[in-house]
């Protein structure tokens, strides 16, 4: 048993954060609520068993009415539904039925909910009136609500782990991940998750080594199990030999070294070997990264994730809040470019504390730009602040996940309403700013041309057009090995936003992953992008690679590729021309080329 507990286990997931851990395993279970198992309670317990329920119950009513009562008095009308789901707690169907259940099978409380409510669905799912469809998903949210409060399990609080430990999860939500303390966490891996998922950018951000979409490991790995990372190959080793971990150690300290080297030289021009400079800017999540951006040698913003704001709290940021930490990045990088992309919540960035909307597709549904124009108080607070911090130096505004003309049309509309209310109040701002989009929709290619003439830039998310123009889920480990940069289908796409962006005069960036692996270099020199933004950790390695390369040759490498039928061939293209240029750091084969 001893010797099998020791037995080195290798697993292979998505390299996604690169860099070398090796610790201890520190398993966080947010599970449980899927497997509730029925036990029987003695008759004598039966009451206390009841009271169990009912104090979930009472727990689930207080933490609504707290959302309720957190929530600002403007977006009250929202919290509607949070009403009707405090009603529901103390539905006879629900509640009356639970607690007879308990009674009559003698079962525990869990089971007893978790019976009435898988009757209730099947029941409304039968109705086709949709007002009552929309109450059995009132009904599941609520139960959920309780049962969270029976079985104990809270929503991971990683903040309070208080140890220097590798997390070890089913998943972690990009909320999640972004309360990771870095001085605890060292690192992490994850069953699912995909190679563009935003946890996995976090990661990166972070610059903790992690794997993701490993599946199985939360079923192999244990508390307290010794393992070694490796985020850049996407290799994890529980219980490493003797041998094993000192060519991880080595390997670790070749790696350090190698990243030191390359920053040293952070702070020198981008310059290609043929004398172009190339803007390299950096993607931040929260403003404190503003730093990173700074020291890693970026020459501005190239995204700003706004979203993060308005997570890991109650109700939603007030204007003055936004203001403040707008200003702030933008005066630490004055007089550089700093560009403000406008909220981009749900799809995988739902707001955790706000009242779900039922979406079969999230990732289709109301998302971003869309959000936004449904909700215009809460957009105009947040462009009445990015108005206003623009005051302090350069700031861009860019609208995302735009699909046609009508939408860039509405979000300037708002943007001009909210530069005519700061007016009439005689609040100071600045309105001369560069209004651009991202074009991450299929469509926004398509309609480029229309689109250039309402903007002043475009900025490709590569992350989303990929997924989808590929219909891959990029957060999804099944399909991660059909995410592909290198698709015919996503160089086209590519090359005719620029080329349209260009005829009409426009600037155009890129501020996706593709944009910060030194690998991809080549095809967007090549391509002719004006500007290229990443996380904060890629800029000194993608400066110091632009550095090795010629934008003559890449355009000529360029023209050799659309000859090409394959995505395999363009991959083995890049490798034969620029390996030992490009290919110095370790990389994982399955999220790179
Ligand atoms: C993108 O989609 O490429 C992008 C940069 O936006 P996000 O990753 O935040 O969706
Ligand atoms: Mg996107």
């Amino acid at each position: 048993m001893i010797e099998q507990e020791s037995q080195e286990i290798v697993l292979k997931g998505l390299g996604v954060a690169p860099g070398i851990c090796i610790g201890k395993a520190y398993l966080v279970d947010k599970e449980g609520v899927n497997v509730v198992k029925r036990y029987t309670i003695a008759e004598a317990d039966l009451g206390q068993e009841e009271n169990r329920f009912k104090s979930a119950v009472s727990k689930a009513r207080h933490e609504l009415s707290t959302i309720i009562q957190e929530t600002s008095p403007e977006l009250r009308q929202h919290t509607a539904i949070l009403e009707t789901h405090i009603q529901l707690l103390q539905d006879k169907m629900l509640y009356g039925r639970t607690l007879d259940t308990i009674q009559r099978f003698h079962c525990n409380a869990e089971w007893a909910l978790k019976t009435v409510v898988d009757e209730l669905r099947a029941m409304f799912q039968n109705l086709t009136e949709p007002y009552f469809r929309q109450r059995g998903a009132d009904i599941v949210h609520v139960s959920d609500r309780i049962m969270r409060n029976l079985v104990g399990g809270e929503s991971v609080n990683i903040r309070s782990i208080d140890k220097r430990v590798i997390l070890v999860a089913k998943d972690l939500s990009p909320a999640e991940t972004s309360q990771i303390q870095l001085e605890r966490i060292k690192g992490f891996v994850t069953d699912g998750g995909g190679i563009a998922s935003h946890t996995g950018i976090i990661a990166r951000t972070l610059e903790i080594p992690a794997v993701l979409g490993l599946n199985n490991a939360t079923q192999i790995i244990r508390n307290d199990d010794f393992i070694v990372v490796d985020g850049s190959t996407g290799f994890l080793i529980i219980h490493p030999t003797e041998q094993t971990l000192m060519e991880y150690e080595e390997r670790s300290i070749r790696y350090e070294r190698e990243k030191a080297l390359i920053a040293r030289e952070s702070r020198m021009p981008a310059k290609t070997v043929d004398g172009v400079s190339i803007q390299v800017m950096g993607n931040i999540e929260l403003p404190e990264e503003v730093v990173a951006v700074r020291t890693n040698g970026g020459n501005g913003i190239g995204l700003y994730r706004t979203e993060f704001q308005y997570m890991g709290r109650q109700g939603f940021p007030g204007e003055n809040e936004l203001y403040d930490k707008y200003r702030d990045v933008v005066e630490v990088m004055t007089p550089r470019p700093v560009t403000i992309r406008t909220l981009d919540i749900n799809g995988d960035k739902a707001l955790p504390n706000q009242p779900t909307i039922d979406e079969a597709n999230p990732v289709l549904g109301l998302r971003a730009i869309r959000y936004c124009l449904k909700k215009p108080d809460i957009f105009k607070t947040q462009l009445r602040a990015i108005l206003r911090a623009a005051l302090y130096g350069n700031v861009r505004i860019m609208f995302p996940m735009i699909s046609c003309c009508e939408e860039v049309r509405a979000a300037k509309a708002l943007l001009k309403e909210a530069a005519d209310s700061l007016a009439a109040e005689g609040v100071e701002f600045e309105y001369n700013v560069d209004v651009g989009i991202m074009i991450e929709v299929p469509s926004a290619v398509a309609v480029a041309d229309i689109l250039a003439d309402e903007v002043d830039f475009f900025s490709i998310g590569t992350n989303d057009l990929i997924q989808y123009a590929l219909a891959i889920d990029r957060g999804n480990p099944h399909v991660s090995h059909l995410y592909r940069p290198l698709h015919p289908a996503i160089i086209r796409m590519i090359k005719t936003v620029v080329d349209v962006g260009h005829q009409k005069g426009i600037k155009v960036y890129m501020c996706g992953e593709m944009a910060g692996d030194p690998i991809y270099l080549p095809v967007l020199l090549g391509l002719g992008l004006d500007e290229l933004s990443m996380n904060p950790q890629s800029i000194p390695m993608v400066k110091n690679a632009i550095r090795k390369l010629s934008l003559k040759e890449s355009r000529a490498f360029m023209r050799r590729v659309f000859k090409e039928r394959k995505e395999v061939q363009v991959a083995a293209m890049l490798k034969n021309a620029y390996a030992g240029v490009l290919f110095d750091l370790d990389y994982d084969e399955d999220t790179a080329v």
